[in-house]
């Protein structure tokens, strides 16, 4: 400290850690009509936080604030290398006996009960500042409560073990609460789904049917507008019922020969039924020489079906999407490859997490295929569930986004050719 008694204060920094708005404002009103600069915070982990980045000259630590206790804060913050010289104060309502000692074997410097002496208090701040520290009387004393704060420690540690895991056990059961839920509602859904898609196909199909399906308002227009909407909404369904099965580890593969020419072959025929108002052209190369591999066929057809359609989607009219396969010694790999606006570096991982989606929700269109019609945020997710339940890997390429200059995603699957499970 310099020698004149008053400004000294300016500049001098101190982190007042208190959860009683109240005592907040009295303390920051006396000290900084003293000068001093006050930053404060309510709680014990966020003080450890504060405490490291605001670098502070001295801290007033309540005791009783939420999370970590005072004391236990304090301990902590004498871990830090850069705060174990600063002096820590113990600001608290004297209430047990004891308290005082406590403060100090947890690492405080000193000690100032509540209600604060608003005339003493600035005095006992410098005084602490210029180096002020306070002691346990009797080596025996400091003996008794080290241990008696070692035991308190390791209890409230066995507490909060203890919360903790009944916390998760409840989330655990929750969870699994939520995804039997979404199972049998999925399911609810896909049987009256299934009877209004094969009613609607047969009345497609049928002779009599009058009208055109290009001619507004017939009903074969309406039929085949019913039947594409059903179509797609049995993919929706499909996909939320997929993502409750792949989060609760419960996608069931059943294995047969795919051939994986015919899946794509028919996801784009899937996608010129219901998209055919869109402009793209589609490059296949290399699909004739694939071998079958071993897979499940309706979920390998929903894996290509999201990826295909996202590119659909997120291309410009008038832009190419090319899917290319090769063997590569047992694997099979497939690229689709878009001409469109293309997706930025630091989303490319986070793409494939459930829900996540990179446009404005706001401007959510439902469509399968219109120009960034977007989804659920679930397509990703769900394509990569069941890659990699068939021992597989999927994984995007992209030079970040731009609708102006349109770099492109390729999207890359690689699926091992596998071999038809052995009946025991
Ligand atoms: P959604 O159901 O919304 O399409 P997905 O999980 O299929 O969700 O995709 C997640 C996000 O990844 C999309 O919202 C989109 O922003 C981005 N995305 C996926 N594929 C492409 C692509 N080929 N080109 C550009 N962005 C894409």
């Amino acid at each position: 400290m310099r020698g004149d008694p008053l400004p000294v204060e300016n500049g001098v920094k101190v982190l007042y850690v208190e959860d009683d708005p109240s005592s907040e404002i009295l303390v920051r009103r006396v000290l900084e009509s003293e000068g001093f600069q006050v930053v404060t915070t309510a709680d014990g982990l966020s003080a450890i936080e504060v405490a490291q980045r605001e670098a502070p000259d001295l801290i007033l630590m309540d005791i009783n604030i939420g999370g970590l206790d005072g004391y236990e804060v304090t301990t902590r913050l004498r871990t830090l290398e850069d705060l174990q010289q600063i002096p820590i104060v113990a600001v608290t309502a004297a209430t047990l006996q004891g308290d005082r000692e406590r403060a100090l074997i947890a690492g405080c410097t000193g000690y100032i009960s509540k209600p604060i002496d608003v005339d003493e208090f600035p005095r006992q701040v410098r005084s602490f500042l210029q180096g002020t520290k306070e002691e346990i009387d009797s080596a025996e004393a400091k003996a008794e409560y080290l241990v008696e704060y070692s035991n308190r420690l390791v209890d409230r540690l066995e507490d909060k073990i203890r919360e903790l895991e009944n916390t998760n056990a409840e989330l655990q059961r929750l969870d699994k609460v939520k995804t039997d839920f979404i199972v049998i509602a999925g399911h609810e859904l896909r049987t009256p789904i299934t009877t209004i898609f094969g009613y609607a196909q047969l009345l497609q199909t049928s002779p009599d049917l009058p009208g055109s399906r290009d001619e507004p308002g017939s009903a074969r227009y309406i039929v085949d507008r019913m039947t594409a909407a059903t179509w797609r909404l049995n993919q929706v369904v499909g996909d939320i019922l997929n993502v409750a099965l792949i989060d609760a580890d419960k996608l069931d593969l059943s294995k047969g020969p795919v051939f994986l020419k015919s899946l794509i072959c028919k996801v784009l025929e899937d996608i010129g039924r219901i998209g055919s108002e869109r402009e793209l052209e589609f490059d296949l190369e290399g699909l004739e020489d694939l071998p079958p591999i071993i897979g499940d066929s309706k979920r390998l057809y929903q894996a290509l079906w999201n990826v295909i359609t996202n590119s659909v989607k997120y291309t410009p009219d008038g832009g190419c999407v090319r899917i290319k396969a090769r063997r590569i010694e047992d694997t099979v790999q497939i690229a689709v490859k878009d001409s469109g606006i293309g997706i930025p570096q630091e989303d490319q991982e986070r793409i494939f997490d459930r829900f996540y989606i990179l446009h404005d929700t706001a401007l959510h269109r439902s469509s399968k295929t219109a120009f960034k019609g977007g989804g659920l945020g679930v397509g990703l997710t769900v394509a990569r569930g069941i890659i990699e339940g068939h021992g597989g890997r999927i994984w995007v390429e992209s030079q970040g986004q731009d609708e102006e200059q349109l770099p492109g995603s390729t999207f890359h699957i690689l699926l091992p050719i596998g071999n038809l499970p052995t009946s025991e």
